[in-house]
């Protein structure tokens, strides 16, 4: 198990614009089956990019358990 610092998704603010898929450098992120934003976490570089720019405020930076 690793321990980081990764973007959580509220599902319940998430509208699946898509912008946190397109601006994720390491394209670590997608959207699945048309219904929610899924996340490599081997791949994030915690960045937070995708917090930044996600314009419903979905996503939260916290440190989990992988
Ligand atoms: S924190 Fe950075 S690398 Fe990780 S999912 Fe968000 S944009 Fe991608
Ligand atoms: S940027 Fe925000 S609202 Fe858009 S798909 Fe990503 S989490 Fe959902």
């Amino acid at each position: 198990m690793s321990r980081q610092l990764l973007p959580d998704v509220d599902s319940r603010l998430c509208t699946l614009c898509g912008d946190c898929v397109d601006v994720c450098p390491t394209e670590c992120l997608s959207i699945a089956r048309d219904c929610e934003v899924v996340l490599v976490p081997q791949a994030c570089i915690n960045c937070a990019v995708c917090e930044a720019v996600c314009p419903a405020t979905a996503i939260t930076m916290r440190t989990q358990d992988w």
